[in-house]
């Protein structure tokens, strides 16, 4: 079969690759249904996270079990599932604490995009659906395994809860899913935090109150304006630049909660202006199998369209198309179907 490789800066191929096999007993091999291309990946993509060689790519997906190995119990050929890019056994001490992306037995999904994929560890990394979707409820689904997972987690670590004022810093899908979460939880008033006019659009669509232009500095003053200088509740960093880290620091409220799920790129935070902001701080991979039985209920229900985010869809042969558009932000999201 052919698969997605990227050879270096902005050389991403399409191309032969060994068919996913059951290796161990504890395996799945799915056909996938759709993928994506990820904000993350194009930290490689551009080069600012050097390769070591050719690395397979894709951590998004969801499918239809094809195999599954000798010692697979909840999991069944024929079913349409969903996972996260860790995959966890979702019964070691971290697992249980809801911490699956620390799984002691974690391991990394790094070819989904591709038509067929090995699932390790099946039983405690995927999560079948109901029943097998309509097509046009796919792109929703396929959401929920790595994008609005993270959006979620941002909401939930920064412990949003009814009638909160919630910042969202960061217009990417992440963000704007951070947007919808928040509006799930109860959030009262959501302040997005965006330049681009569609993206905007989107924000208001999942549920934000206001939009915000300014960054940087001027984004602080107008946050602490709107809040009448106290601060908001809770601030979701979904971008993960030293300027967006402090931006989100700076504008939550002493007591708030920052909550930050873009991965850190530079980020070096001083420990002085840290002490003196009085905010709680809580991050990392998100622990997206925590939450994929409730998101996939609330798609599966028509609750949520978080696969609105998709604004480009290829098929899987033009990956690097894919990566294109979003690398020069003409896409939110590209959805691929193999
Ligand atoms: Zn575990």
């Amino acid at each position: 079969m052919r698969g997605t490789v990227l050879y270096g800066k902005e050389d991403v191929r399409f191309e032969d690759v060994p068919e996913p096999k059951i290796v161990q007993p504890t395996d799945a091999i799915i056909r996938i249904s759709a993928t994506c291309v990820c904000g993350s990946d194009l930290w490689s993509y551009r080069g600012i996270n050097p390769l070591t060689g050719p690395t397979p790519m894709g951590h998004e997906y969801c499918g239809i079990v094809e195999e599954v190995g000798s010692a697979v119990t909840s999991v069944k050929k024929g079913q349409f599932v969903v996972g996260s890019f860790f995959a966890s056994d979702n019964t070691c001490p971290h697992c249980c604490f809801g911490y699956q992306t620390s799984c002691q037995r974690k391991e990394f999904i790094n070819r989904a995009q591709a038509p067929v994929l090995r699932v390790p560890l099946a039983d405690g990394t995927l999560v079948p659906a109901p029943g097998t979707p309509p097509k046009e409820m796919i792109p929703h689904l396929l959401a929920t395994s790595d994008v609005l997972g993270t959006g979620w987690f941002a909401a939930d670590a920064a412990k949003v809860s009814p009638g909160m004022t919630v910042v969202v810093v960061g217009d990417g899908a992440v963000g704007l899913l951070a947007v919808l979460s928040a509006k799930q939880m109860g959030a009262e008033r959501i302040i997005a935090m965006s330049r681009h006019e569609t993206r905007q659009k989107l924000a208001r669509e999942f549920g934000a109150t206001d939009i915000v232009n300014e960054r940087g500095d001027e984004g602080v003053a107008r946050i602490q304006d709107m809040t009448k200088a106290i601060g908001a509740d809770a601030v979701l960093e979904c971008v993960g630049t030293q300027e967006s880290m402090m931006q989100a620091i700076r504008s939550t409220r002493p007591g708030g909660h920052v909550s930050y799920v873009g991965v850190p790129h530079g980020v070096e935070l001083d420990g002085e202006q840290l002490f003196f902001s009085n905010v709680h701080l809580h991050g990392g991979p998100a622990p997206v199998r925590r939450f994929l039985p409730q998101l996939i209920n609330l798609v599966w229900t028509g609750k949520i369209h978080p696969g609105k985010v998709f604004d480009l869809t290829l098929p899987l042969e033009k990956v690097a198309e894919a990566y294109r558009a979003m690398h020069d932000r003409s896409a939110i999201k590209a959805l691929l179907q193999p």
